[in-house]
């Protein structure tokens, strides 16, 4: 099960999790997409999933390209995140699986 779609699921995973790691990377990426609608660089964009245009929230795939975002309505970025949450936790669990696997039982 390597899907393309798989690994990059993964890989987003990873580098949120990193991201969460090192702390401050999160904030700095939401300041400067802030900064960045303030002085006109950055235009907010209707939910890519359902068009809302109220709650839209600026995603980030990756955080160190604080102004290469997504736009996603509170419920959709939920449930985008939600999704890469899950997506980490099968990746993890499947690791441990077969760490237990390969630990002598007796
Ligand atoms: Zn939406
Ligand atoms: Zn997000």
């Amino acid at each position: 099960m390597t899907t393309a779609s798989h690994q990059m699921c993964v890989r987003h995973a990873k580098s949120i999790y990193n991201a969460r790691v090192k702390g401050t990377v999160p904030r700095i990426a939401r300041e400067a997409v802030g900064n960045a609608i303030k002085y006109g660089k950055l235009v907010r964009e209707p939910c890519e999933e359902c068009g809302k245009v109220e709650t839209v929230e600026a995603h980030h795939d990756d955080y160190e390209k604080p102004l290469d975002v997504r736009w996603l309505c509170k419920h959709h970025h939920n449930l985008h995140h939600w999704a890469v949450k899950k997506a980490r936790q099968a990746a993890t669990t499947e690791s441990s699986e077969v760490r237990l696997k390969s630990t002598p039982s007796s």
